[in-house]
């Protein structure tokens, strides 16, 4: 592979150790977490302890004061294991961003040393029952009454939804204003009138808990509203591009540990009296495989660069996500297929990341949405 030129050794320290946590505390934990259809929350307490939640906040809300690459290989690190079930990208590099960037101190002290400890676990509610895509078309409400909002909707595939201690919810707060009647509030899921429905079950993903959320006429306190009134739009947009930038790191780091298993599987298993993997046919496979990753790796790598030094646009942002989680898709697909019947097995790894990989597809934008946002730049 061509050397990877992010990381410093402190990185490579910080690699090691995010390695050992996740073959410690997440990989022997995984089945059961899928089994009960949520991880453990002491998990959340032991990450934060070992300071792998919120790691690039600032020091003096929690965080490590690290960079985003601190998370990065967090997340490397996970899906080297195949745990998809822990949500600390979302909590660390999507939630906790938009109480630093747009946040008043209030919710900043309030909110972000305690997300960094574990203790409150992050969620972010954009989707509705009727409005994925068109983020513009919610219909969850937020009126001004005094010193709060009244909030009212419902909002549906919410990760880490059932766990959640804050959510920051999008609501319109002008339902005549188009894109500028979308506002951002940071809503505690202790507020009266806030409910959790079920943990939604996944064809993948099955140890994340995915959750509905009810709001009815939750008083949230007008503090809570992120940023400005009118400009929740505005800061999704903004904020979106890294959050896809993520989902095409996992999903790079997905086929690296699919194509690991299946190399070794490939080496093992025999038929016709030798190594599957030394038909050429299969060899092949894995070699173009191999060279997808590669290239989907540093055309990554490169974003990676371009989002630290503030220049990742949205068109970029989204060729990343759209095209590596196709090629996560048809790699793991392909690995999958060379497992045999064993790759239908869920006992695999390989079948469980095959499993995972489906919604990347889908959620962040799906790829139809990821298209659009590229088409407009040309
Ligand atoms: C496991 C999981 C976790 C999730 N986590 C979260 C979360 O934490 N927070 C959150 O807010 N949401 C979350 N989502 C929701 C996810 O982001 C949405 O499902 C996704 O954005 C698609 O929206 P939708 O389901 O309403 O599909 P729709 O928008 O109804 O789309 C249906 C189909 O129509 C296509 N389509 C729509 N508009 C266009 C267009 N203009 N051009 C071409 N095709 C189009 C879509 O591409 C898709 O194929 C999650 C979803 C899943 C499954």
């Amino acid at each position: 592979m061509i050397p990877r030129t992010l990381f410093t050794e402190e990185h490579d320290m910080l690699r090691d150790a995010a390695r050992r946590f996740m073959e410690a505390e997440a990989a022997p934990h995984n089945e059961h977490w899928e089994e009960q259809g949520y991880v453990d929350r002491e998990v959340w307490l032991k990450a934060g302890a070992a300071g792998f939640l919120c790691a690039s906040m600032p020091e003096q809300y929690g965080g490590a004061g690290g960079d985003k690459l601190y998370s990065v290989i967090l997340m490397e690190e996970q899906a080297r294991v195949g745990c998809s079930a822990l949500g600390f990208g979302l909590h660390s590099e999507i939630v906790a961003p938009y109480i630093l960037h747009y946040g008043s101190e209030y919710l900043k002290s309030t909110y972000l040393p305690k997300m960094a400890t574990g203790e409150m676990i992050g969620a972010i509610a954009m989707t509705e029952p009727g409005a994925g895509s068109d983020l513009q078309g919610v219909k969850t409400s937020a009126v001004r009454d005094g010193d709060h909002y009244i909030l009212n909707g419902s909002k549906t595939f919410i990760t880490n939804g059932w766990h959640a201690d804050l959510v920051i919810v999008v609501a319109k707060t002008d339902p005549n204003a188009g894109s500028k009647g979308i506002s951002l509030f940071v809503v505690d899921t202790s507020m009266a009138g806030f409910t959790k429905g079920q943990r939604l079950k996944k064809a993948g993903m099955k140890g994340q808990d995915t959750s509905e959320l009810f709001f009815d006429n939750v008083r949230v306190p007008a503090q809570n509203l992120l940023g400005e009134e009118g400009m929740g739009f505005k800061y999704l947009m903004t904020e979106l591009p890294w959050e896809r930038l993520q989902i095409a790191v996992t999903a790079v780091a997905a086929v690296e540990a699919g194509l690991a298993w299946t190399v070794e599987y490939s080496k093992e298993r025999k038929a016709f009296k030798r190594a599957i993997g030394e038909f050429q046919t299969v060899a092949h496979a894995l070699a173009e495989i191999k060279a997808e990753l590669d290239i989907g790796r540093v055309y990554v790598d490169r974003c990676l660069e371009l989002m630290m030094a503030g220049k990742l646009d949205a068109a970029t942002a989204s060729t990343a996500k759209m095209w590596t989680t196709e090629m996560q898709f048809r790699s793991l697909d392909r690995c999958v297929q060379l497992h045999g019947g064993y790759g239908y097995m869920w006992e695999y790894p390989i079948t469980r990341a095959w499993a995972d990989a489906r919604v990347q597809r889908v959620y962040g934008g799906t790829n139809e949405i990821m298209k659009e946002l590229i088409s407009r730049s040309l």
